[in-house]
């Protein structure tokens, strides 16, 4: 039955019961009234009647009859007689009181007649007050009856109705809690003829639909996951990733030969446990116990690791992995991916390269000396005059021949940068040897220009500790530059200063300036800023920069766009 037709027949059943027990109720009250306003008017009334004549009887003096109320008495006994032997007595006692009128004696018989009348209706009296009595028990009886049945019935509904509709409810609710803790497998049987069968259809089949969902994405997942973990074994580069409790969560195949680990012996694994048996992985891993905007992306310098029988190269970058959780704002790390890129074909053309410009380099430096030599012998006035043509083509060739001498002296030093062959020989050195040696070799370039180097010494000459010959290399060339990139008739300036211990050489000039957006970029290796008119490798500084920092000291760079640039470099003072 549904729910709605039970309530339907339950109250109804009710509100009946509650009609009936009102209108029995109202039925036997009214009877009862009836009963006694019956028993008022029919013999209360002439029992009255019946004592009025009798008051009328005795009026007068000795059976002198007050005769006119006796008649109005009558008159009203006449018209309401009620009972079956009523009728009779009354008419014997209108014609006694006719006969009264002739014959006085008569009164003890209008007396008589008078008590009769008086007795039948008191006769009645009792006999209609028996038959209230029996109402009122029947009217107790139904009421009673019908107020039990109501009652029954009440109690019937308050103890089922409440139950019916909340315990599906209640069974319902803890379904969904069910369901919604993960528990799809939660099903409700509730009685199939009602709207909660219906409403259990419908969350069976609810519940049936989200399990199948779960397991296709579960299904779903597993796939992408198994996708995943194979498309990170089939690369040819090691990859391990660890999650935020820096637990080892995977490691291809690769990374694993390389480390020479089992999986078994890694995964789910504190990465420091693992790595305190393991020189390789502390190396990959000790950047990591905390990844900071610093150590995060690729690490500048190639390692050297055994791998595949031979010596391999790999560049390591550190891949913060943030994610931001559903229903959050905030960025959340959740692991790293450490990847290495093997670099040993690039790391084996760079070794190739290196090696052949620095072998080009030294070969081409003796016949270079050889021609700065045969170029001072062809100067030398006891061999012959040159006339000026030839002057000027000796001039040309000794131009070249020093620009030469730069380009592969720039070349060799970067190569022995590269291998790190480059041995730095610190000891005390005079600043002022190393200014004058600059600027004698960079004479002939600022003359032609017109250009007047000007030196300012602090009052004492200082002492500095550093490599005498790589010192003068960066002076020679920052000077070389200053006067390259300052326009002609213009002043370059070497200013050195001290301060905290430290001896500063700056070269100012008032050139062209270098534009902020490539301030940072003039350091690298073989950059030149775009649209350099003039002759250069773009090794210059980069190399002046690591022999000064090999030295403990720093190269940096000042310049206003237009208007000129200040290289500076510091040195330790002794
Ligand atoms: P290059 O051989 O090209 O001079 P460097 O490494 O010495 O190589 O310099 C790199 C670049 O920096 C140069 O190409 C030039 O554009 C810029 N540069 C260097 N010194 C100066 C300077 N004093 N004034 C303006 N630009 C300069």
């Amino acid at each position: 039955m549904k729910t709605k037709s039970k309530l339907f027949v339950g109250l109804g059943l009710l509100f009946g019961m509650i009609t009936l027990l009102t209108f029995l109720s109202t039925f036997f009250i009214n009877k009862l009234s009836e009963e006694s306003k019956n028993i008022l008017i029919a013999n209360y009334n002439s029992i009255d009647y019946c004592r009025e004549m009798i008051n009328a009887l005795n009026d007068g003096n000795n059976a002198i009859v007050n005769e006119e109320n006796f008649n109005t008495y009558l008159s009203l006994q006449l018209k309401n007689i009620t009972e079956p032997v009523e009728a009779t007595l009354t008419q014997q006692l209108s014609q006694n009181f006719q006969s009264y009128k002739t014959d006085t004696s008569a009164i003890a018989t209008l007396h008589r007649n008078i008590t009769d009348i008086m007795l039948v209706n008191m006769q009645a009296i009792v006999a209609k007050d028996s038959i209230a009595q029996k109402t009122a028990l029947k009217a107790v009886l139904w009421i009673g009856f019908t107020g039990t049945i109501c009652f029954l019935f009440a109690l019937l509904v308050l103890f089922n109705l409440p139950g019916n509709i909340a315990n599906p409810i209640k069974e319902l609710t803890q379904s969904i809690k069910q369901i919604a803790s993960g528990n799809y497998k939660q099903r409700i049987h509730f009685d199939k003829q009602n709207e909660f069968g219906d409403l259990s259809i419908a969350f069976n089949s609810m519940a049936e639909k989200l399990e199948e969902y779960r397991a296709g994405s579960l299904e779903k997942l597993m796939m992408e996951k198994k996708r995943i973990d194979t498309l990170i074994n089939n690369m040819h580069d090691p990859v391990i990733g660890i999650d935020e409790t820096e637990k080892i969560i995977f490691m291809n195949d690769i990374a694993l030969k390389i480390t020479g680990l089992r999986a078994e012996n890694v995964l789910g694994k504190l990465v420091q446990k693992v790595s305190a048996n393991n020189d390789l992985l502390r190396r990959l891993t000790e950047e990591l116990v905390v990844v900071t905007p610093a150590n995060a992306g690729p690490l500048n310098t190639a390692m050297k690791i055994y791998a595949d029988d031979k010596e391999s190269y790999f560049e390591q970058e550190i891949v913060p992995i943030k994610i931001i959780p559903t229903g959050e704002e905030v960025e959340k790390l959740i692991g790293t991916v450490i990847l290495l890129r093997n670099v040993t074909t690039y790391k084996e053309l760079d070794f190739a390269k290196t090696n052949f410009i620095a072998t080009v380099s030294h070969e081409l430096k003796t016949p270079i000396a050889s021609i700065k030599m045969s170029l001072q012998l062809l100067e030398n006035e006891k061999l012959g005059v040159l006339n000026a043509e030839q002057q000027s083509l000796v001039e040309s060739v000794k131009e070249d021949s020093n620009r030469l001498l730069k380009i592969t002296s720039e070349l060799l030093n970067m190569t022995q940068l590269e291998t790190g062959t480059i041995q730095m020989n610190v000891m005390p050195c005079d600043a002022k040897e190393i200014v004058e040696y600059a600027v004698s070799t960079n004479r002939a370039a600022a003359d032609q220009k017109n250009i007047s180097v000007k030196i300012k010494y602090p009052e004492e000459i200082p002492t500095v500790l550093a490599d005498n010959e790589k010192t003068s290399w960066v002076l020679t060339n920052l000077l070389s530059n200053a006067i390259r990139y300052s326009y002609e008739n213009s002043t370059v300036v070497i200013e050195l200063t001290t301060a905290d211990g430290m001896e500063r050489f700056a070269v100012i000039d008032g050139g062209q300036g270098i534009s902020p957006q490539y301030l940072d970029k003039i350091f690298d290796r073989y950059y030149r800023i775009p649209g350099s008119k003039k002759e250069g490798t773009g090794l210059g500084l980069s190399i002046s920069k690591e022999f000064i920092e090999g030295q403990g000291g720093f190269l940096t760079v000042e310049s206003d766009f237009g208007k000129g640039s200040t290289f500076s470099f510091t040195l330790k003072q002794l």
